[in-house]
């Protein structure tokens, strides 16, 4: 099969018609370039993201799986401008032609496609180890992007939904031991929380002119609120006990919890900074269903700071998490 045949038969229709704004894509699949097209007053917003076998995910993967989560990890950069994810466009390097594998690899980029509402507009076939690269295009109105700069000393720390899901996700995607208490919907949660995350594009939007700075959660928490407490030039004070933890995450013992909430990266939630003037946003959130929890503040200072019982202590990455175990009660 030529590199022609295989674009027709897998990826055009993932060229979804009608998806995300109508009069973005001007012109898609099939020529030299994609077109899309910007609206006066927006700015385009752009974010790529790679998937290496060995590296970035277990070799135990069904493609479908493997396709979502590379489109949703490029969103979820969008997501955490502030931006609305407007199409895409895949480099994709394989071994071989699998065409069943094709077909469930273009099966799952569907299926993320719909419900990131975007569309595929372009990419590049190449043959050689497996590599996924996803480009997100987005727009924004002008100025009202949210950047990992502004937070102040007061602001409100935030985050999107619940931590260390990812982590124990991956746990249960390795077959690594896991609690007897964890039962088959549990495991589906949390499997799907790893494969399919879902990006944050509907928060993202209510974030825009509303948030001081904020990101997602890629890295892990702590790791993350470093890049926000550096580039905002603040110290973010995190209480371990207001940390928000899935049903199905308590099903660990708490050391480890606190580990995976922490540091496991991969929840792709957004962690943001809430000004005075916007702390009336939360309830409205809240009562739209989005599941936002206050973990902390930002005050004068530098670095990141974890209550976990027994007052503010500063996390060192040489240190690392081991620091707070031994802690009760978080
Ligand atoms: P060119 O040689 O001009 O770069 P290609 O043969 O690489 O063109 O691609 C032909 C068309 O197919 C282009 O519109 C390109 O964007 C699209 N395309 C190629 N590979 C992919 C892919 N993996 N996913 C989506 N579109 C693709
Ligand atoms: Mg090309």
């Amino acid at each position: 099969m030529g590199e022609f045949e295989l674009i027709d038969r897998f990826f055009r229709g993932v060229a979804l018609e009608g998806a995300g704004e109508p009069s973005a894509v001007i012109l898609g699949i099939g020529d030299d370039a994609a077109l899309l097209n910007i609206k006066p007053g927006q700015q385009l917003v752009i974010s790529t993201d790679s998937l290496v076998q060995g590296t970035h995910f277990p070799d135990e993967y069904s493609p479908d799986d493997l396709a979502y989560r590379a489109v949703a990890v490029a969103v979820s950069d969008i997501a955490a401008m502030a931006g609305r994810p407007l199409a895409f466009t895949l480099a994709l390097t394989l071994p071989e032609v699998n065409e069943s594998w094709l077909a469930r690899f273009a099966a799952g980029l569907t299926a993320a496609a719909r419900d990131f509402e975007i569309s595929l507009v372009g990419g590049d076939t190449t043959r050689g180890p497996l590599n996924i690269g996803v480009t997100v295009l987005g727009r924004i109105r002008r100025g009202q992007e949210m950047r990992r700069q502004g937070a102040r000393p007061g602001d409100l720390l935030c985050v999107g939904g619940p931590l260390g899901d990812g982590a124990a996700g991956l746990s249960v995607v390795l077959g690594e031991s896991l609690p007897s208490s964890l039962d088959e919907a549990d495991r589906a949660y949390l499997v799907k929380r790893f494969w399919r995350p879902q990006a944050q594009c509907g928060l993202g939007l209510e974030l825009a002119r509303v948030a001081s700075a904020g990101l997602d959660v890629s890295d892990g928490l702590l790791a993350d609120a470093g890049h926000l407490a550096r580039e905002s030039a603040v110290a973010l004070h995190i209480v371990g006990a207001a940390l928000p933890c899935s049903p199905a995450l308590k099903r660990w013992p708490e050391a480890q919890r606190l580990e995976w909430m922490l540091t496991g990266g991969d929840d792709y939630v957004l962690l943001f900074t809430l000004p005075p003037a916007s702390y009336e946003r939360l309830d409205v959130w809240r009562s739209a269903g989005w599941p936002v929890s206050v973990i902390g503040k930002a005050m004068p200072g530098e670095g990141v700071w974890l209550d976990a019982g027994k007052g503010p202590e500063r996390f060192d990455r040489r240190a690392g998490y081991q620091h707070f175990q031994g802690t009760k009660d978080v």
